[in-house]
């Protein structure tokens, strides 16, 4: 494109119109109960989160020591135990409430379920495992049996405990351990003990109305019924829907996903809509095994994840590997920065050149949905009219074409969600669907109390509780050590990398980083490592400097990443990342734990 081509289509649009529509459009969802408008699955709701997957087996109580626990069978614990592994460590206990490993993955089973960030970055420890990725961006089964590969190459699976769920960690002051005891009766105790229970595990249905009283089948996507629905994981198509009226209720990215199959299926499919997605070219494609031997070498991966984080974090990198939707959205901002003269290259200007890429960038994405929804009414009620970075971005290349199927029916509802459930079916616009079974796409427990969703509270020195340690905002030092619980470790994004387009990344340098101190603390026998106030306080100090989150905010449409339009409470403050960014983050960890300093932890 010339600059003068570049400039027409830039001013052709009306950023003042386009704001106040999304205004507007904000306004509508905004309501006053926040995340209390969601409801916490137990009681008579409980049966929506039964394992549909795997059996649960009786067995006995342990009471044993191990040197290292983990809570949470997901990546987290997959590749922290790896490279606890690889460090000589080989005493590991990981506790998943799932039946096998997978987290997101052991329980996200819907029909189409996949990655949305490339399987070459995705996947953790592909070349540890030798999996080549089939897909440019792989399938759930896929990313399923990658963790259990992971478990089974090294070794995670002959302590594990499975369909287990912590319910108590106390530290044991006198022996520098931790107890730990469960659900099922165990209580065991361990010299080291990490955490990742990841930040989507609980799954939330909507509080509307009567759902309790619908007389039809129902679920939950993380636990697909395939036995009511027939199929499989694998694409198998859902027989048993053929006679069949279904509601979807969610939009989201999970709907994005296993609408298409459910078109397919389905007699009759309504999909209720509240808030549409931003649904973006997906262009999946098979990976070629010849290709693939060409780049796979030793050191590959890392190579690949830091092309990523070059081009997805801002900083300038050569050229994209990656090339998917997260490094188009970065190389869109980059491009339009780079636009500016140098003089011109200010803080405001280059939020003013983020915020017209960002409207040009939604234009397409609206423009998409004319151009494949057939019905106009269906694709003017399809449109996004938000900032793509207020809701997360989907991917796809049959979502949109399933509303051109003559059984599918968007039910929009104007912003306003489904008014009530009945013994048949749904109400919205005073106008009730009878259907035989309701879907509930309806995400996951994100702004409540870290203890509700953990289902524990750590109680560490001096009977401190986690929650008391966190109550005016979480505190660590590199997302990962809290002072007061020595020998316990925390795996995630926030307040290290933080980043979120790829959080396996930030995992994986979790667990090495980890893996590095206790190998360190068993070499000197020291039985406990524990970070400083001093330099925990520093490194809140540094990160409130950060200058903030580009997702949400309060003038977006409410949902997760913006405390569903709510104020946020002080302590999101502390929700952000190395204020120098991921890819500066990863340099800094990578260089900290190598000089073998370990600077801000003391040992004993
Ligand atoms: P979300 O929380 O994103 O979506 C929930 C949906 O339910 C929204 O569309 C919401 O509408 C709708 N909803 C809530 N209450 C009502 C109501 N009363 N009436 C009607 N609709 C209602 O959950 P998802 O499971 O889709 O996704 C959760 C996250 O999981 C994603 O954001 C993503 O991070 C991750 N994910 C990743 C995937 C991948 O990498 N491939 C795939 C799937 C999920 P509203 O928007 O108005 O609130």
């Amino acid at each position: 494109m010339t600059q003068a081509t570049k400039d027409a289509s830039r001013s052709a649009i009306d950023k003042k119109a386009l704001l106040a529509k999304y205004i507007a459009e904000r306004d509508k969802r905004l309501r006053a109960d926040g995340n209390a408008q969601y409801l916490q699955i137990k009681d008579q709701l409980a049966h929506y989160l039964e394992d549909p997957y795997t059996p649960r087996v009786e067995r006995e109580p342990v009471t044993d020591h191990v040197t290292f626990a983990f809570i949470g069978g997901g990546f987290a614990g997959l590749v922290t135990g790896a490279r606890l592994v690889e460090a000589g460590i080989t005493d590991i206990r990981i506790i998943e409430k799932g039946g096998d490993f997978g987290g997101t993955w052991y329980w996200n089973r819907y029909p189409g379920a996949q990655c949305d960030t490339a399987s070459m970055i995705y996947m953790p420890l592909l070349e540890e495992t030798g999996h080549m990725p089939s897909e440019k961006y792989a399938h759930a089964p896929e990313i399923l049996e990658q963790c259990q590969r992971i478990g089974r190459k090294y070794d995670l699976y002959k302590n594990a405990l499975f369909h287990t769920e912590v319910s108590e960690l106390n530290w044991d002051e006198k022996n520098s351990r931790w107890l730990i005891k469960t659900n099922r009766g165990d209580a065991f105790t361990a010299r080291f003990l990490g955490m990742g229970t990841g930040p989507l595990h609980v799954p939330k249905l909507p509080g509307i109305p009567g759902i309790e009283s619908f007389k039809g089948h129902s679920f939950h996507t993380s636990r697909w019924d395939y036995d009511y629905t027939g199929g499989d994981p694998k694409g198998g198509k859902l027989s048993k829907l053929a006679n069949k009226r279904v509601a979807i209720i969610g939009t989201g990215a999970t709907s994005v996903q296993c609408v298409p199959h459910l078109a397919r299926a389905c007699s009759t499919l309504y999909v209720v809509q509240r808030t549409p997605s931003s649904v973006d070219v997906r262009a999946n494609k098979p990976i070629d095994p010849e290709w693939f031997e060409s780049i796979a070498t030793p050191g590959w991966q890392k190579r690949w994840l830091e092309n990523f984080t070059a081009n997805q974090a801002g900083n300038m990198a050569e050229e994209d590997w990656v090339m998917d939707g997260w490094t188009d959205l970065s190389r869109r901002i980059r491009s339009r920065i780079m636009d500016l003269p140098a003089d011109k290259r200010t803080p405001h200007d280059m939020l003013a050149a983020y915020e017209d890429s960002d409207f040009e960038k939604m234009e397409e994405i609206r423009a998409r949905v004319d151009s494949i929804v057939k019905d106009e009414a269906t694709a003017q009620n399809l449109k996004a009219w938000y900032r793509q970075l207020c809701k997360r971005p989907c991917f796809h290349d049959a979502y949109l074409q399933a509303f051109n199927e003559p059984g599918t029916h968007l039910v929009d509802t104007d912003g306003k969600g489904v008014e009530k459930i009945t013994e048949r079916g749904f109400v919205v616009g005073g106008v009730e669907y009878d259907v035989d079974c309701i879907i509930y796409a309806s995400g996951f427990e994100v702004g409540t109390e870290f203890t509700r969703r953990a289902g524990f509270d750590l109680v560490g020195r001096d009977g401190l509780k986690l929650s008391q340690a966190w109550a005016d905002g979480m505190k660590t030092k590199h997302g990962i050590h809290v002072h007061g619980f020595p020998n316990a470790f925390i795996v995630q994004p926030t307040q290290g990398a933080n980043l979120i387009s790829n959080v396996p990344h930030n995992l994986t340098e979790a667990g090495a980083t980890i893996a590095a101190i206790i190998k360190h603390a068993v070499a000197h026998d020291y039985k406990e490592v524990e970070v400083t106030k001093e330099a925990q306080d520093a490194w809140v100090e540094l990160l409130l400097t950060n200058a903030g989150m580009m997702i949400g905010s309060p003038d977006c449409t409410p949902g997760y990443y913006n405390n569903e339009g709510q104020t946020p409470s002080p302590a999101a403050k502390l929700n952000v990342g190395y204020p120098a960014g991921a890819m500066a983050y990863f340099k800094y960890i990578d260089e900290w734990r190598n000089s073998g300093d370990f600077e801000g932890l003391a040992f004993s």
